[in-house]
C-alpha cells in the first residue's frame, strides 16, 4: 500500500486528500510540515496544538498504516509547535496616505482607543487581555472572545485592539466587522460570483476583529463559511478577536463552532461598579468639554448602572443643554433635563434578602436551609439559584455576596452560577423557573 519513493507523510497526505474537502484540507493539514524523518521516527511541525490534536483524533488508522510504530506499537512521529510569527501576509505600502485610507478603510471610531477606556474590577481582566492581544497579535490570547452586556464596551474594547495594531503593527493586514457586515459581504459575493476572491481576501488576514458573533445564530449556511475562515486563520497563527453578548456556549451556534470560540480566552466583560461608572462619567465629560461636578456624577452614576451607553447618552443631553443655554450643570438641571431617562432606567433595588425570599418562596424551603449546608437534592439546588441570580443581580464581590449564604466562599459562589448557568441551557423549565423569581423581584 505504502509507496517507497515518498516519505510516509506525502503518501498519507496523498491518501486523505482523496476523502476530504479542499477546505478542511487547507485549514488542517496544509499548516503542517515534514521536518525530519529517518526510517523509524517522524518529526512534523504543527502551528498549534489544536491542529496536532486534530491529526491525532481523526486520522489515527490511516496514521498508523502509513507511519512506523515505536515499540509500544505507538506512532512513531514528534511534534513541534511552530513558534509564532506575526509575519504580515502582504507588506502594507507605508505612507501617510495609506495609513489614513487604512484607517478610514477600517472604520474604528477614534475616540474607542485603550486611553479612552476607564478600567474597573468588572472589566480589568478583559482590558489587560485585550491589551495584551494588541501588543502582540497571535501570541498570547487567541481567539480572544469578549462577552457582556449592552452598552458595556464590547466594541469599545475590540477598537480599540485595531487602533493598537495599526499603531504597533503597521505591517500587519487587519479587518474589522461586524457579523451582520461579513454575512452581507458574503450575499453580495455570492450574487456577483466574487465569493472566492472574498474568501481569498479574509484568509490573507493577519487579525481579524469580528463584532456582535451573536448575529451568526440561526444562519447555519454563512455559519459553516465563517467556520472555515476562523480554522484558516487560527491555524496559521492569526490573531482573532470577537465580541458577543452570550458567552459561546449559550449561543444557538455548531458544537464546531463553540469548541473552536473556546480555544483561547473567554473573557466577560460586566456592569462597572459605582466608582467606575463615575470615573467615566467624568472622563466623558471632559471630552465633551463639559464640567460635571463629582456630587452630579455620583447623582448619574447611582441611578444609570446596567448601560455605559446611557451613561453617554445622558452626558450628551447634559453636554449639549448646558451648553445651549450657557449654564453650568446644576443638579437641578440634571432632574429637569434627566426625567425621563432617570425614570425608565431606575429599577426597584433588588437585594440579598429579596432574592432568598423568593427562590424560598418559590421552591418552598427556609431560610435557614438556603443558608445552612445541607446537601439534599431540592435544598442544594435552590441555593445554587439564589446564588446564581444574587450573582447575576447585585453588585459587590463575590466573596461579599457569598458571606450571605452562611459563610460561604467566592469560589463556592462561582461554581453554582456555572452550574445553574450550563443547567438553564438544557432545562427550560429550570429556566422559566428562574426568570420567574427575577420578574417578581424586579416588578
Ligand atoms: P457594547 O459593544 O458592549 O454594546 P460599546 O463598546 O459600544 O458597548 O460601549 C458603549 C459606550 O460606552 C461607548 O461609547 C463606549 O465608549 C462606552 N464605554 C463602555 N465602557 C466604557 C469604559 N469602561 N470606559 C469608557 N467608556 C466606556
Ligand atoms: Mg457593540
Amino acid at each position: 500500500m505504502q509507496d517507497t519513493s515518498v516519505n510516509a507523510w506525502d503518501a498519507f497526505l496523498q491518501f486523505v486528500q482523496k476523502s476530504i474537502t479542499q477546505t478542511e484540507f487547507e485549514n488542517w493539514l496544509s499548516p503542517i510540515t515534514l521536518i525530519e524523518n529517518t526510517e523509524d521516527r517522524y518529526v512534523l511541525k504543527v502551528p498549534n496544538i489544536f491542529v496536532q490534536e486534530y491529526l491525532l483524533e481523526n486520522y489515527k488508522k490511516e496514521l498508523s498504516s502509513f507511519f512506523p510504530l515505536d515499540e509500544k506499537k505507538q506512532l512513531a512521529i514528534d511534534f513541534m509547535i511552530q513558534e509564532p510569527t506575526t509575519k504580515p501576509t502582504k507588506p502594507a505600502p507605508i505612507s501617510i496616505l495609506g495609513e489614513a485610507k487604512k484607517e478610514q478603510k477600517l472604520r474604528l471610531n477614534p475616540l474607542y482607543t485603550f486611553d479612552h477606556f476607564i478600567e474597573g474590577p468588572s472589566n480589568q481582566f478583559v482590558k489587560s487581555a485585550a491589551y495584551g492581544v494588541g501588543t502582540s497579535p497571535g501570541k498570547s490570547f487567541n481567539p480572544l472572545f469578549i462577552h457582556g452586556g449592552v452598552g458595556l464596551g464590547k466594541t469599545h474594547l475590540m477598537h480599540a485592539i485595531g487602533h493598537m495594531v495599526l499603531e504597533k503593527h503597521k505591517k500587519l493586514k487587519i479587518e474589522c466587522i461586524t457579523t451582520e457586515a461579513f454575512i452581507n459581504d458574503l450575499v453580495n459575493n455570492l450574487k456577483n460570483k466574487s465569493v472566492d476572491k472574498l474568501k481569498r481576501h479574509y484568509r490573507t488576514l493577519d487579525v481579524l476583529l469580528v463584532d456582535d458573533i451573536q448575529f451568526l445564530q440561526n444562519r447555519i449556511n454563512f455559519e459553516e463559511e465563517f467556520c472555515n475562515m476562523f480554522e484558516a486563520l487560527i491555524n496559521q497563527n492569526k490573531q482573532i478577536v470577537i465580541t458577543s453578548d452570550k458567552p459561546p456556549s449559550h449561543l444557538k451556534l455548531s458544537e464546531r463552532m463553540t469548541q473552536r470560540m473556546e480555544w483561547g480566552l473567554v473573557a466577560n466583560i460586566g456592569v462597572p461598579d459605582l466608582e467606575t461608572r463615575v470615573a467615566i462619567i467624568q472622563h466623558k465629560s471632559e471630552l465633551k468639554g463639559c464640567n460635571i461636578s463629582e456630587q452630579i456624577a455620583f447623582y448619574i452614576a447611582e441611578r444609570i448602572h446596567q448601560n455605559v451607553r446611557q451613561i453617554e447618552g445622558a452626558i450628551n443631553r447634559l453636554c449639549a443643554f448646558a451648553h445651549i443655554m450657557h449654564h453650568p450643570i446644576t443638579l437641578d438641571m440634571v432632574v429637569s433635563t434627566l426625567k425621563e431617562l432617570l425614570q425608565q432606567v431606575t429599577p426597584r433595588l433588588v437585594s440579598i434578602d429579596a432574592i432568598i425570599d423568593g427562590v424560598c418562596k418559590t421552591f418552598e424551603i427556609s431560610k435557614s436551609q438556603i443558608k445552612g449546608s445541607s446537601r439534599q437534592k431540592e435544598i442544594a439546588k435552590a441555593r445554587q439559584i439564589a446564588m446564581y441570580l444574587a450573582k447575576e443581580m447585585l453588585e459587590g464581590s463575590l466573596n461579599q455576596i457569598a458571606s450571605h449564604f452562611g459563610g460561604k466562599t467566592h469560589s463556592t459562589l462561582l461554581h453554582a452560577w456555572k452550574k445553574i448557568c450550563q443547567e438553564i441551557q438544557k432545562d427550560e423549565m429550570l429556566k422559566r423557573q428562574i426568570e420567574m423569581v427575577q420578574k417578581n423581584l424586579s416588578s
